[in-house]
């Protein structure tokens, strides 16, 4: 006599993804100047705005589209200066930023860039509107991140990815679908459908240049943990029942495992999203370390040129 087992096979529940709701929308607020070259919004820290649903994104400051006039003599932006613990990372949409540090990398972030900084445990630099393009003058468009490091790695030497035009895969918006002009995807640090962006990146982290045509929708799965914000930059569009516009930024609650946005206007945002890192700050000007006594040991080896020489 033999006995049957019947196995049970597991079938993968079908299950359709949650879409995140939005939390909160800022916007507008006061344009101030970086050096006397960057006019920028700052859309991270935002009042209300908590960091445990912004991590691992310390600082988002938007420079919207604004024309400066041609310059004859001198530069425009931010001389030599310091910063420690994270990383800066700066999109060019419009117009040409020159940088250069310490540690011996230059290059001009053109429109379609990224310029990808690994300060970590210190670095030197300067960020000037490139000479070129401040003698003909023009529209400047852009944005600069600071993405915190995990405390294990605050202290590993700085690094710098310059990240092209040409080395950012376009993939269209929805699978099959054309890519176009105003429909598309760049793919900056993480993956959308098949393509991977080619940015390295110490955590978790998805950064999505993307325009979407009227009418159209953008889907984006995302673990829930993921932290998950949506810069619109010209355009609108809703997301869950709210409107997000050209200039605000769309935070998302961890109640999900999608975006779903649909596109109102012709739309160009930025998809901002990643695993938080839970660890405590403390920031004091361009360091951002675990606790006091770190910044306190950041400030004294600016102060005693342990951040190295200013290069010639
Ligand atoms: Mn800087």
């Amino acid at each position: 006599m033999s006995t049957t087992t019947h196995v049970s096979i597991p079938t993968t529940p079908h299950t359709t993804p949650r879409p995140r709701t939005v939390e909160s929308v800022h916007g507008g607020g006061e344009l101030h100047w970086v050096g006397d070259g960057f006019r920028v919004h700052t859309l991270v820290p935002s009042g209300g705005l908590r960091q445990e649903r912004t991590s691992p994104f310390l600082l988002l400051d938007y420079h919207p589209p604004f024309a400066y006039p041609a310059l004859d003599k001198g530069q425009r932006g931010v001389g030599w200066h310091p910063h420690r613990g994270f990383e800066t990372v700066t999109l060019s949409f419009e117009g040409s930023v020159a940088h250069r540090d310490n540690a011996g990398h230059a290059g001009v972030i053109g429109p379609g860039d990224v310029q990808w900084m690994t300060a970590a445990s210190g670095i030197l630099h300067e960020e000037y509107h490139e000479p070129g393009f401040s003698r003909r003058g023009g529209t400047f468009h852009m944005l600069q991140l600071w993405v915190n490091l995990p405390r294990k790695d605050k202290m590993s030497p700085p690094g710098y990815q310059p990240i092209t035009k040409e080395q950012i895969p376009v993939v269209p918006v929805q699978a099959g679908g054309a890519v176009t002009d105003d429909s598309k995807v760049r793919v900056i640090a993480g993956g959308y459908g098949e393509a991977k962006g080619p940015a390295r990146t110490f955590t978790p982290i998805t950064l999505l240049e993307v325009k979407v045509r009227a009418g159209e929708r953008f889907e984006l799965p995302l673990p829930s943990n993921h932290n998950a914000l949506v810069l619109v930059t010209r355009g609108r569009v809703s997301a869950d029942a709210e409107m997000v516009r050209g200039g605000e930024l769309a935070v998302f609650a961890n109640d999900g495992d999608s975006l779903s946005l649909r596109a109102e206007e012709d739309t160009h945002l930025v998809v901002l999203a990643g695993e938080p890192i839970r660890e405590p700050i403390a920031h004091t000007g361009p360091f951002v370390m675990n606790n006091h006594r770190e910044i306190i040991q950041a400030i004294y080896d600016f102060e005693s040129g342990a951040f190295g020489e200013i290069p010639r």
